[in-house]
């Protein structure tokens, strides 16, 4: 049994090929020793090629099927693959991996709220808000906070994870923000595996550092920031031979393509015109946009969606150089409430600018004053989130403003993470919290009654 499971998981390794993104180096999915590579000699990073699927033309229907899959319980043993994760689900554009190594919550399967003015219906009156401040008709939030440890890092954690299970990985580490962490400390956890999260002491909200320390995993604060503890962990895994999973992992940015695919199928395979998202370290910028150029390739669309790269104004290293045609690439010293797109030195840049320049797409900033603003937009119409999605809604607006988006343009949202993910920043100042005596009298009163 276990010679057989080596052998599978040897024949999916086989599959799968790592090409750089800045000199196009090609490397096999293993090398001798079974050490794994996170970058290029030439320092790129690297992405993954698997062999284009057999019977391109049947995967829709494919994947509709497995979506029509009842939920089913335990949905992770012996041979069975999770039909219904929202990434497993695409695992041929993903990973085809064998049932027995995936580590799975199941996740994905999240809302894909319409928000609009127009494609809102009538029991949503309190979504609707949300298309009325950001100036369109058909607007729709994908709301990744619904994944299993509240934001969409469980999309790429499973698929690394997985991967770190096929390699016999005994401890796997990563530097994050605090959904990262929370996120692999919950994976390893399920997979028997050690876990060791390195976070920027004092910049990591109490809920993710909750997360982190409640599933297990041990957590060590840097004094430093994110940038820091990303260099740090880096060279702790290649030293100590622990498995990396942070961005540089290219197998987490196969995960998060799934958002892509979710959404496009949720929309019956009608691309948008526009996908807008928060962007930090630019893996999910690249993860969607990659998703998107595959399914345009294979024919599940017909046209590319223009991105919308969204960043704060104190951590725009992007959009900084955006502005300047990408001639240039600098980092800059972080400065933003929303800590999860904290960043000022983003790992996935180059494959995140292939993204906006292929789908002739842009980049924009944001001030912490307009996230806060259209995060209380959000918190208010019901759904609500984390200050770094909501960079996403103010975005839109800056957009919808200049008269760069049209109103009658379709507009797919991501809001990246969970309203509990940070439950101080923004929160004090708009919520009405009342204490009076306990009498209907006192009650009428401060109800204006
Ligand atoms: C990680 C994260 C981001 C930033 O995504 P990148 O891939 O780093 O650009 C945004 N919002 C939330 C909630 C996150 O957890
Ligand atoms: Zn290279």
């Amino acid at each position: 049994m276990k010679d057989a499971l080596m052998s599978s998981a040897i024949e999916t390794l086989r599959t799968i090929s790592l090409r750089c993104v800045e000199c196009s180096t090609l490397y096999p999915g293993m090398e001798a020793g079974w050490k794994p590579r996170y970058r290029c000699d030439c320092g790129g990073v690297l992405d993954v090629e698997l062999a284009p699927p057999t019977g391109a033309k049947g995967l829709r229907q494919l994947f509709d099927e497995r979506a029509s899959v009842p939920p089913t319980w335990p949905v992770n043993t012996g041979n069975i693959l999770p039909d219904h994760s929202g990434v497993w689900r695409y695992r041929e554009l993903i990973l085809p991996v064998p049932g027995q190594y995936i580590v799975s919550r199941p996740e994905g399967n999240t809302g894909l709220y319409p928000v609009g003015t127009e494609n809102c219906g009538a029991g949503r009156i309190g979504h609707r808000h949300i298309g009325s401040y950001a100036g369109l008709d058909h607007l729709f939030l994908k709301h990744e906070g619904e994944n299993p440890t509240g934001s969409f890092k469980d999309r790429g954690m499973t698929v690394g994870v997985t991967m770190a299970s096929l390699l016999g990985a005994q401890a796997v580490a990563c530097a994050s923000t605090g959904n990262t962490s929370a996120s692999l400390a919950s994976y390893a956890a399920q997979a028997g595996m050690r876990g060791i999260v390195f976070l920027p002491a004092g910049n990591v909200t109490v809920g993710k550092l909750a997360q982190s320390l409640a599933y297990g995993a041990t957590t060590i604060q840097i004094d430093g920031d994110f940038d820091a503890a990303m260099q740090l962990v880096e060279q702790v895994c290649n030293e100590l031979g622990i498995y990396l999973l942070n961005s540089l992992n290219p197998y987490r940015v196969e995960g998060q393509k799934s958002i892509g695919f979710e959404l496009l199928q949720q929309l019956n395979w009608q691309a948008p015109d526009w996908l807008v998202l928060p962007a930090g370290n630019l893996g999910n910028t690249s993860a969607i946009g990659k998703a998107f150029r595959q399914a345009y390739q294979l024919s599940l669309i017909s046209h590319m969606p223009r991105f919308a790269s969204i960043q704060a104004a104190g951590a725009n290293p992007f959009y900084r150089s955006f502005q300047q045609g990408f001639t240039m690439r600098e980092p800059v010293q972080a400065q933003t409430v929303a800590t999860a797109i904290k960043i000022g030195d983003p790992v996935s840049f180059t494959r995140a600018r292939r993204v906006i320049e292929e789908s002739n797409g842009l980049v924009e900033e944001v001030t912490d004053a307009e996230i806060l603003a259209a995060k209380t937009i959000i918190d208010r119409s019901g759904l609500g989130c984390e200050p770094a999605s909501a960079a996403t809604l103010a975005g839109i607006r800056k957009l919808v403003e200049r008269g760069v988006m049209k109103r009658d343009e379709s507009v797919v949202g991501v809001l990246t993470g969970n309203l509990l993910k940070d439950t101080l920043t923004g929160i004090p100042q708009t919520g009405e919290n009342l204490v009076v005596t306990a009498s209907i009298e006192a009650v009428r009163r401060v109800l204006g009654q």
